[in-house]
């Protein structure tokens, strides 16, 4: 394909996805254009660019990877998604889900433990002006106790089984989305609604995520985090 800018993905590529999105069920118009205008080669490493829109997780370094379009498109459908309505995102990464996350509900509360990643995706999301994100380094399944609660609840990496703090932070009527078993076993992505004291639990199909971990990484070179950085990294 040669060599492309990053703001001149072809038409037809977006057009793939679109359709591979639509493939897969998503015909929530909303949902459709909050894909095709995030330019997701801005949240892929230079030497992805070419698969930039392809339906397909991509390597975005420290062990992690830029989730599947198809499948962040799944996670957010079984939200709900509301403009009126704010959502916690755990597992922040390249900061894609973030964005689109950012073009369908009011506020995005997006929490990340390698600060390296966080920072790079607070780059990408300055140079978008999603303004209606916030973000912290931290380990996201303690949750964000301050902003607490949410409406929604998105954890996109692998819990072994409801995170107790999570659950406690989601509003009444509220929705959480989240991965749930161990990294090398079958995975299964359910969704948990909050009824009072008592949780709907609804399986959406086998999945395949990096697991969630405890702790933060990076905090020494990536402390001051709140800050968006000049330009976007590699
Ligand atoms: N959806 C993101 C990628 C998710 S990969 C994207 O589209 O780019 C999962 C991310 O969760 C990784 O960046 C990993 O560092 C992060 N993560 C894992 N455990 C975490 C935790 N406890 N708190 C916050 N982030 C966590």
């Amino acid at each position: 394909m040669g060599k492309l800018g990053r703001a001149l993905t072809p038409p037809t590529q977006k057009i793939r996805l679109i359709l591979d999105l639509r493939r897969a069920g998503i015909t929530d118009t909303a949902i459709l254009s909050a894909f095709e205008n995030v330019p997701r080669e801005l949240f892929v490493p230079e030497a992805f660019l070419d698969k930039a829109w392809e339906d397909t997780p991509l390597p975005i370094g420290h062990g992690q990877t830029i989730s599947q379009p198809t499948v962040v498109a799944r996670m957010i459908r079984a939200l709900g998604p509301d403009r009126s309505l704010k959502v916690l995102e755990v597992g922040c990464g390249s900061g894609y889900q973030t964005a689109v996350l950012s073009r369908l509900f009011r506020r995005v509360y997006a929490v990340e433990r390698q600060a390296v990643l966080l920072r790079t995706a607070i780059a990408r999301l300055a140079e978008l002006r999603r303004h209606n994100v916030t973000t912290k380094p931290g380990d996201g399944s303690l949750g964000w106790p301050e902003q607490a609660p949410f409406d929604r609840i998105l954890v996109a990496a692998a819990a072994e089984d409801l995170p107790p703090t999570l659950w406690e932070q989601l509003a009444p009527g509220g929705i959480m989305v989240c991965p749930i078993g161990e990294a090398h076993d079958e995975q299964r992505l359910v969704r948990f609604v909050r009824r009072g004291a008592l949780c709907d639990t609804t399986d959406l199909g086998p999945v395949r995520f990096v697991p969630l971990v405890g702790g933060k990484v990076g905090g020494k070179t990536g402390g001051k985090t709140g800050r968006p950085l000049q330009r976007a990294a590699g």
